[in-house]
């Protein structure tokens, strides 16, 4: 063999080793991206179409978003794994550093949710996993080496909910531009100027370290029209919505590929196994979050007849306020519009949004109570057809009920559940009813012991994503999730043994 074709297959295994290494894969990254910006557009930004320059990511044009993230993606891949990196460390800094500017704008814009949680979901970005996330895999054998590689799709579209605006925006960043990929965004209409405003100044930082401007954008008044026209542009390769049925079923009708992060209505089920305190602790703390807007939060809680009253003995012992029948009549009406059913059917409960994600106080006058202040949840005995139960209500209050054994509770959460395959929780030391409620549910989360976050690495192990793909199967999303698995193979050869 000559030497030259022995220095080109060290090359080209140094350059296989280097990619395998998680550790190594920055480092191994080409060094396009610079430090600082400095490509010489006189701030017009390289090569792009100058119509879609100096918006930082803010458009009013579904179309020009979709054009400007297309453009972004093409630099971006010229600045490799480094300038993904090093977008990633600008937007977890960002989203810390303005955590508390940031929070409170998105309070003032959808009026859903707590302050001091709004602020949280920004700073725990940083525990959204990014670059690291993607090993190539690899074999080798009599016939030669295969590289498998995780490698991006292009621009993806995507929808973001009402209940964490900045968040999900910010957590999805993350995960699709350490993929690889560029994201247009249509957001929620009641959450979209808070986005806006993360979205061009995380534009303005990208553009200042990497010259890269874009990489993110935003429509900036979403409707269903713009919704149909990022979905329809061919530089958008694949969706991501996060948001309830209906979004879920207009992603899937588009003929794209959807990723999609969907509703959840999550049951928790409680034993005579279980410590009560730990149980009622850890129910206060996941239903409370943000005033009970996570899709993971604990929604309603069935519990064995025999420890029921001592489980909401723990839940008053530790702040939660319980409701008496009259009080939890007065706080139904208000918080539902039932239409009954006509010729004997069922009746429907629609949820009231003014009172989704509001203060428990607010709750507590429609239900004709005083409670101290700081209480952080509202709870009540209710039956298993409850309104309460069956709607996903998103409002800090939960109901209980109470089932005789684990067969009723397992079937009473499954009815809950409603299908949705998002999360279900549980609350025992007996291992049988541990397989058997995760069995049946078969949720995409499933926590033991613990409050909901505790199934997002918030108190449990774990990786956080403000999108759980649930219908489409996914699951917590991350970096891989938004990627194509490209296959590359020597045949006979590059081995090294
Ligand atoms: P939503 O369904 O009202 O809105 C979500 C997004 O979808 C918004 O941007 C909205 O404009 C858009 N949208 C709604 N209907 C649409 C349609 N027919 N066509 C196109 N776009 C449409 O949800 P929300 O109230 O903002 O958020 C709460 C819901 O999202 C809950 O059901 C919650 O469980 C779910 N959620 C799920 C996850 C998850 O990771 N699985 C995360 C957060 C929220």
């Amino acid at each position: 063999m000559s030497s030259l074709n022995e220095n080109l297959i060290r090359d080209v295994v140094t350059e296989v080793l280097s990619r395998l290494s998680g550790a190594t894969i920055a480092a191994a990254a080409p060094a396009a991206a610079p430090a600082k910006h400095d490509c010489g557009c006189g701030g017009k930004g390289a090569n792009g179409t100058p119509g879609l320059r100096g918006k930082y990511g803010v458009f009013s044009d579904a179309n020009e978003a979709c054009a400007a993230a297309h453009e972004a993606y093409l630099q971006l891949q010229k600045g490799g794994i480094a300038a993904r990196a090093k977008i990633v460390e600008i937007v977890k800094n960002m989203a810390d550093a303005n955590s508390e500017a940031w929070g409170r704008l998105e309070l003032e814009e959808t009026k859903i949710g707590r302050l001091d949680h709004k602020i949280e979901k920004l700073k725990i970005i940083r525990l959204v996993p990014g670059v690291e996330w993607l090993r190539p895999d690899a074999r080798s054998g009599d016939h030669g080496i295969m590289l498998e590689e995780y490698t991006p799709f292009g621009v993806v579209g995507a929808v973001t909910p009402s209940t964490h605006s900045i968040p999900t925006l910010s957590g999805n960043i993350v995960n699709i531009i350490a993929a690889g990929n560029a994201v247009v965004f249509n957001p929620h209409p009641s959450a979209a100027r808070c986005a806006a405003v993360a979205v061009r100044a995380y534009n303005e930082a990208i553009f200042r370290e990497t010259g890269i401007e874009n990489v993110a954008t935003i429509i900036e008044r979403p409707s269903m029209d713009s919704f149909a026209a990022m979905c329809k542009h061919e530089a958008v390769r694949i969706l991501l919505v996060t948001g309830g049925p209906g979004v879920v079923k207009a992603a899937m009708l588009t003929g794209k590929r959807a990723i999609c992060a969907g509703p959840g209505n999550p049951p928790v089920y409680v034993d005579d196994t279980a410590c009560l305190k730990r149980a009622a602790k850890a129910i206060i703390q996941g239903a409370s979050y943000d005033n009970n807007l996570l899709c993971i939060g604990e929604k309603e809680v069935f519990s064995l007849d025999k420890i029921t009253d001592g489980l909401m003995a723990q839940m008053e012992l530790n702040g939660a306020v319980r409701l008496n029948s009259s009080q939890l009549d007065a706080l139904t009406k208000a918080a539902f519009t039932i239409t009954p059913g006509q010729g004997g059917g069922c009746s429907h409960a629609a949820v009231n949004k003014d009172f989704i994600g509001k203060d428990p106080s607010v709750l507590a006058k429609a239900a004709g109570i005083n409670i101290p202040a700081g209480t952080q949840l509202l709870f009540a005995e209710t039956d298993a057809q409850h309104p309460f139960v069956v709607e996903e209500q998103m409002m800090p209050f939960l109901p209980i009920t109470r089932v005789r054994n684990l067969e009723e509770g397992v079937a009473r959460s499954l009815e809950a559940e409603h299908g949705y395959k998002h999360t279900s929780i549980i609350h025992s030391n007996d291992l049988d009813a541990l397989t058997t409620m995760g069995r049946a549910l078969d949720t995409t989360l499933y926590i033991k012991n613990g409050p909901c976050m505790a199934g997002l690495g918030l108190g449990g192990e774990g990786y956080l994503s403000f999108s759980i793909a649930t219908p489409t199967g996914e699951g917590v999303s991350n970096p891989r999730t938004f990627t194509r698995v490209r296959r590359c193979v020597m045949v006979d050869n590059l081995r090294i043994y």
